[in-house]
């Protein structure tokens, strides 16, 4: 249910591991809606994508470098070991919900309002019953609550405003990223990502417990850390993160919980495109290997492949508001460019740090000295 990412990946996933399935894709919009988003596509995103036989990029919407700013002014930039790239999410995610109806599924346009369990699996809204229900109807979807299971809130959310403004010419071609100078218990900032149409997605986003002034708050932190962008007549729009330091069951008996829906955002970057391609991939692998089993499978698959991740960021979340810890970070991969690949592989995959990472990034980070743009 939702054929955003997640929705799309898990259709495909059960497609490809037994052909002859049925597979009912429901989304409330028609292709090609949007999805408020930094359009953001990591290179882990990419080769999960692949793995799956698809290609939704193209070599026009491809960025190599990535330039973080710390709150002090420090930057970072590297050309990355692999490409990310820039795809509004109107194309990408019409691209991969094509590439499902490719694969064999039927996609059908509605509004799913309740989902309900019984001993031989689940129907929804009265009218479809399966074995197992796949939940992909993201951040504010029906199908978590339907199962009990409570949504994020407070810090173990973040709220962003995205708009796409011309992009000024000489603008290199980089990702942007600027963390803001307030403290705002959580992730707190404003991005710049090219797109391959002359436009920039540029937005602000921060934890949810920190905005007071709502709105306004965010555009006006936005205009001020993304002052060499024209927002005149921009149409900034809003959307939530439910970041993985609180998440959902996974599962609840027939029902599997992927991508936004499963609360799966990485909480130091904002990144969750890969993490609902690669839970909707193991979910809909399951769903269709071992329908009456599907739950405990796909629990199991998503821990094997996220579990340490989600632990160790749940552990590392408040570091992401110190200062002193993001100049630390940045310091480190000017120095040393394997460890801005490290850093990337954590905050974009689906990596934990390993005891000799935080050793190497405090004994390069430490030492003063070195450049700050
Ligand atoms: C401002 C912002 C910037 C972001 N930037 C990035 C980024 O640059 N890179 C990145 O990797 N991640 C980014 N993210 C996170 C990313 O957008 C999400 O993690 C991702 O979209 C999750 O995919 P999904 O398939 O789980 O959910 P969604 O993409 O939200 O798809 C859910 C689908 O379910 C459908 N749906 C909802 N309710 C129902 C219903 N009742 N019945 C039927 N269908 C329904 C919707 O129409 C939609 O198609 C950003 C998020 C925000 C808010």
């Amino acid at each position: 249910m939702g054929a955003g990412p997640a929705g799309s990946a898990a259709a495909i996933a059960a497609l490809r591991a037994r052909p002859d399935a049925r597979v009912l894709l429901l989304d409330r919009a028609a292709p090609g809606r949007d999805k408020v988003c930094g359009d953001g596509i990591a290179p882990h995103a990419v080769a999960e994508l692949a793995r799956l036989g698809i290609d939704a990029v193209q070599p026009a919407e491809h960025v190599a470098a990535v330039r973080l700013i710390a709150p002090r002014g420090r930057s970072s930039g590297a050309v990355t070991a692999s490409p990310g790239y820039v795809v509004p999410r109107r194309e990408f995610d019409e691209r991969m919900l094509r590439a499902a109806i490719a694969a064999g599924a039927r996609f059908e346009q509605h509004r799913v309002a309740t989902v309900q369990t019984d001993a031989e699996g689940a129907v929804v809204d009265g009218r479809w019953r399966a074995p197992a229900v796949i939940g992909a109807d993201g951040a504010t979807g029906v199908v978590r609550r339907a199962v009990g299971e409570r949504p994020n809130r407070g810090r173990e959310l973040a709220v962003a405003l995205r708009g796409y403004a011309p992009t000024p010419s000489g603008t290199a071609r980089e990702l942007v990223i600027r963390w803001d100078t307030h403290r705002a218990g959580g992730l707190c900032y404003a991005w710049a990502f090219p797109t391959a149409h002359g436009t920039t997605n540029v937005g602000y986003g921060m934890s949810a417990a920190a905005l007071t002034g709502g709105r306004a708050q965010l555009e006006r932190r936005m205009r001020e850390l993304l002052p060499e962008y024209d927002l005149e007549g921009v149409a900034l729009t809003g959307h939530t993160l439910p970041l993985s330091v609180a998440r959902p069951a996974a599962a609840v008996g027939p029902v599997l919980l992927v991508g936004d829906a499963a609360s799966l955002i990485n909480p130091l970057t904002g990144e969750g495109i890969y993490t609902a391609i690669a839970s909707g991939a193991l979910a809909g692998a399951a769903a269709v290997q071992h329908p009456s089993d599907a739950g405990r499978r796909y629990s199991e698959a998503l821990e094997a492949r996220f579990g340490r991740q989600f632990r160790q960021l749940r552990r590392l979340y408040p570091l992401v508001d110190s200062r002193l810890a993001l100049d630390v970070v940045l310091r480190a991969t000017e120095r040393r460019p394997e460890l801005f690949d490290r850093l990337l592989d954590v905050g974009l995959g689906d990596r934990a740090f390993r005891a000799r990472d935080v050793v190497a990034f405090a004994a390069a980070g430490w030492r003063p000295g070195g450049r700050a743009a």
